[in-house]
Formats: structure tokens, sequence, C-alpha cells
């Protein structure tokens, strides 16, 4: 490709509509434009690093026997009615109807419709496991898309669907997928840590997100470096942790009036206490049903971790009315004392000697409040979110907090859909039996992004060789030298007739504004050909990520290159 011809249009300064680093870098280097509220149009450049993805991708899913299909991306309403997610989705559901009045959407996620594909074609134990896989466009109308390809409303993502016959076969699915992607990422160029995760919604209970850890990364992630352990913030279990025991006697416990404090902060900073003195009381509805939750007041409640353990469909928290009605105070002055509903208490709400709690009354609150003698506990168990600091789950080392780019997802699905939509196969013993399926996702462009923000330089971005949009850019310094132009064109036919990806630069330009593009773009590797080096019959080769300079007689650039590729990372 000559630089003059290839539609790249890079910006010197940064757009303002871009936050973080490979939202910019990607619309400076001229890989993609805007073209609504997260939604893009790939430029030559990003889609060639798209393809690219992709093709790791597609050969690690043949790899472990999954068959590439290509779905619709308009579905339409009655399968999602099945499954009981055509409400469900709200607002984030593109939907649409056609002239006849038919109700359609564009597809957030392919479930419904591969299980509708499967249960009319699939009969019989003998065609199981399937593993089925897309590449394809998927559409959710988020409120505030962001961040260029982070968060967009049209993306593109690889998802695959497993169906087995039993759990074991599940197992054997999820883990191949699990593996694959660890084999993806690494081919990508980015370390993409499995953590553990909470299944939401969607069922089943086991989940790993892939996730690259960076800084501009929406998820908290919180892992152990000496084992290993990795969680995200809604997963990580909390340990019930035996804290030294406490200097000092249980004091009687005594009301003290706060008028107008009710926050954490206002009490302690009104009665001199710390957080870790106050036990938070906060009341629930569990479907329908009262409930107090205690923790700790540094803590903070996981309320996904609640709902779990009271094993609720609807966990929200009391309305003002219902806190009058069971606190006989106003919202703020909660506390176990004399509370004549269940009581769930986080671990650590044990160990606190002497707590401050709400008073049930309003303008008051207890000190000195004690386990056991002051109030009892239905119940304790782990309930908070936890923090950096907090021990380890596995070893009891302190965990790390960092922030992480989500960019696969493998989960077990179970017969959550297949049951729902009447997905069933024989089995051996001639019982009709639903699928037992697996959900495999990776963002595509999301995986790039990603790539940015770990792979990047003031200068711009610094491509890991496997997803480069092209291998080598041939700079000669003055296009007007035909002495240069002719060597830079031997050059870039050799590097084509090898199988390279090269661009020549062949633009009248000056070679600051090349090596600038050059730079910007990423490519991993640029061969300068200047007029002194060309006189001793050498050309320049530089490293992009290291701005490493090699002067190499002409004959022996192409050898070097293809050293450089075939090791697969630039020293
Ligand atoms: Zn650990």
């Amino acid at each position: 490709m000559l630089m003059s011809q290839l539609y790249a249009p890079t910006l010197r300064e940064t757009p303002s509509e871009a936050e973080l680093v490979s939202h910019q870098l990607m619309l400076r280097a001229g890989l993609m434009r805007r073209s609504a509220s997260g939604m893009y149009t790939f430029l030559p450049l990003g889609l060639r690093v798209i393809r690219k993805v992709e093709q790791i991708i597609r050969e690690e899913m043949n790899a472990i026997m999954g068959q590439e299909v290509l779905m619709p991306i308009v579905q339409p309403a009655e399968i999602w009615q099945e499954s009981g997610r055509w409400d469900e989705y709200g607002d984030e559901m593109f939907r649409l109807k056609d002239r006849n009045g038919r109700q359609f959407c564009l597809g957030p996620t392919h479930e419904e419709l591969i299980t509708a594909l499967v249960r009319s074609e699939v009969r019989s134990y003998r065609q199981l496991p399937l593993r089925l896989y897309q590449i394809q466009n998927k559409y959710r109308d988020e409120i505030r898309p962001r961040f260029g390809l982070m968060r967009g409303r049209e993306f593109i993502m690889k998802d695959m669907y497993s169906f087995d016959k039993d759990e074991e076969g599940l197992d054997a699915s999820y883990w191949a997928a699990y593996h694959a992607y660890e084999r993806i990422f690494k081919r990508c160029g980015v370390e993409a840590r499995p953590v553990e995760a909470d299944s939401g919604a969607i069922g089943g209970d086991v989940t790993h997100e892939f996730m690259v850890l960076a800084e501009a990364g929406e998820d908290s992630v919180l892992h152990c470096l000496k084992c290993g352990y990795a969680a995200n913030v809604e997963r990580a279990e909390g340990v019930d942790r035996k804290l030294p025991a406490p200097n000092g006697e249980k004091q009687p416990l005594q009301e003290v009036a706060t008028p107008q404090v009710s926050t954490i902060a206002q009490v302690c900073a009104f009665l001199n206490k710390e957080p870790q003195d106050c036990i938070k009381t906060l009341i629930y509805l569990a479907d329908g049903r009262p409930v107090a939750a205690l923790v700790r007041g540094d803590h903070n409640l996981n309320e996904i971790k609640l709902r779990k353990f009271l094993n609720c469909d609807v966990l929200e928290l009391a309305d003002e009315d219902t806190i009058v009605r069971i606190t006989g105070a106003p919202v703020g002055f909660a506390g176990p004392v004399g509370l004549d509903v269940p009581l769930y208490a986080d671990y650590a709400v044990k160990y606190i000697l002497n707590a401050v709690v709400g008073a049930n009354k309003q303008d008051a609150h207890l000190i000195n409040a004690n386990l056991d003698r002051d109030f009892q506990v239905t119940e304790f168990a782990d309930l908070r979110e936890v923090q950096p600091g907090d021990p380890c789950p596995r070893c009891g080392d302190a965990l790390e907090g960092a922030r992480g780019i989500e960019v696969g997802q493998v989960f077990k699905l179970g017969t959550k859909y297949s049951k729902a939509m009447g997905a069933t196969f024989l089995q051996e013993n001639g019982v009709e039996t639903p699928f037992v399926m697996g959900c495999y996702g990776i963002g595509v462009g999301r995986t790039v992004a990603a790539v940015i923000e770990k792979n990047h330089d003031a200068d711009g971005i610094i491509w890991p060789i496997s997803i480069a949009p092209y291998h080598v850019i041939i700079v000669p310094v003055s296009v007007k030298d035909p002495a240069q132009t002719e060597a830079a064109y031997k050059l870039y036919q050799e590097l084509q007739a090898a199988g390279i990806e090269v661009v020549l630069d062949d633009r009248d330009e000056r070679p600051g504004v090349k090596f600038k593009d050059a730079d910007l773009i990423g490519f991993p590797i640029r061969v300068t050909i200047g007029p002194k080096s060309l006189e001793k019959g050498e050309m320049e080769l530089v490293i992009r990520r290291t701005k490493e300079v090699r002067s190499l007689p002409v004959g022996s650039i192409l050898a070097a290159i293809r050293e450089i590729l075939e090791g697969g990372e630039q020293e």
C-alpha cells in the first residue's frame, strides 16, 4: 500500500470527544470515525486490526471444535417473549416493527436465537456436544455510550454457545473455552486475567470475566499477588476473620442524643468514634418481607450477596414508611437493639466491642451495644463488599485493588434457556432432556481498545505484531531524490513478494511529518532511507516499541525484518 493512497486521515490534535487514550489514538491514527453516539465506522487501518483479532479468535474457536455460523442482527420478538427477556431487557433493547406491525429487536445477544435454532434441529445425544459461534454486531442502547469502543451502542462480538448432554459435558466445554480465551488474548498481545465474577440475573453459578488490568477500566477487581486469586468486586469473597481480642470490657449500654446526626460520618464526628466502631443497620424488603442487614460502619453491603443469601427474587431497600413502621424512627436511626425483624449480619459485625448503633428513635443513638448481651443476630454471612487490604479468601494475604477492562466472559448457563424455550434432546435412555448450555463472549472492538490502553506511548500506538494493521513502513526521507525513491520501491516490492505487510510512504512531505504519522499509527518496524546511509549501502531499521535504530546493509533488511516478525514480539 502506498501512503499517498491509504485512507488514514491522521489528526495532530486530540479530539475533544475522546477521554480515554485508546479512544483518542484510534481517532488520531485514522482507525475509525464516529457516525453517531456509540457507533463507529472503521477506516481501512482500523478494520485490518479488527479482522486480525477476529482471525485469531476464529482459529482458537475452531481448535476447540467451534463451528462458525452467522445469525441475523434482526430478531423476532416471539423468541424473546418465550425466554421472558422481551420485557426484562427494558430500554437497552433497540426495538422495531416491520411493515406488518410485527415486532423485532436488534440483537443485544443471541441466546434465544441459537436455542430456537438448535431445538428444532438437534434431537439426539449423539449430536452433542455442539459448539456454535459467530462474530457479529450487537446492539445495546446504552444510556451513556462512552469511551469509544469500550462502551458503544453497536459493537462487534464473538459469541459461542455450547450444547451438552449433561453437567460434565458443560464443564468440558466451559474449560475448553476458558483456555482458548487465555490463548486468544495472549496472541493479541495483551494480558487478560480470568476473574471470578457474579452470574447475576443470567443464571448459573460459575462465570469468569477476562479482565485487562488498566486504569481506564470501568470494573473493580480484587486480586492476590501471592496466590493469584482474582475476583470482581461483586463476587470477591469476604472472610470471617477473627480480629485480635479488643482491649477493654463491655461497657454499659447507653442512649445518647444525636440531634440531626444520621450518617456514619456525622455520628463518628459527633461522638468522636471511628467508623469501624459503628454498625450500619439497613432495612430491606426481600420479596416484600422486611429484614435488617448489618455491616460494620466502614464497610459497604453487597446487595448481590444479600440477595443470594436470602434466596429471594426481589431485594429492595425499604421505603421510608416501612422504615418508620419497623424501627419507629425516620431513616438514619435504625439499630439492631430491640428490632423485631430477622437480623442478618456480615461476619465483621461479630468482632465489634461497644458498638455505636441507631436507637430506633429519632435523633438518638446507642453506644456500647454488644452482641448477645444487647441484640441477637439471626445469622452471620459474607455480606460485605470486599475492599483492598481485606484478606484473600484463599491464602489470607492482603488483596490488592485494581481497575479492569472486561474483554471476555465465559458463562455456564445450565438449562435456563433450554427449559424456558423447550429445547430438548433424547438421552441414551430415551428420556427428553433439556440441553445444558454455556455461552462465551469476546468484545472484539473492546479488545482492540484494551490493547491500545496497554501498548502506547506519547507518540502513538505500539501495535503487537500479531494485530498490527501493517508490519512495516518504508520512509524515504525525500521522494525528490531518485536514488532514495528507487531503493524504496525496490525494497517495497521485495517485502511484498515475501508476504510482508508493508506501506511505502511516497508522500512529498517533510521527514518529520512522515515519522510522526508512522509512530502515531504504530507500525512495528520502520525502514528509513536517507541519502547518507544509502551512500554507504545501508538503511535504518527502527523498532517502534523500543525506538532502537539499526543500520543494516540494504541486502540484509528483509532477513532482519523476517527475524523480528517471526520472533513475534519486538524486543
Ligand atoms: Zn491469595
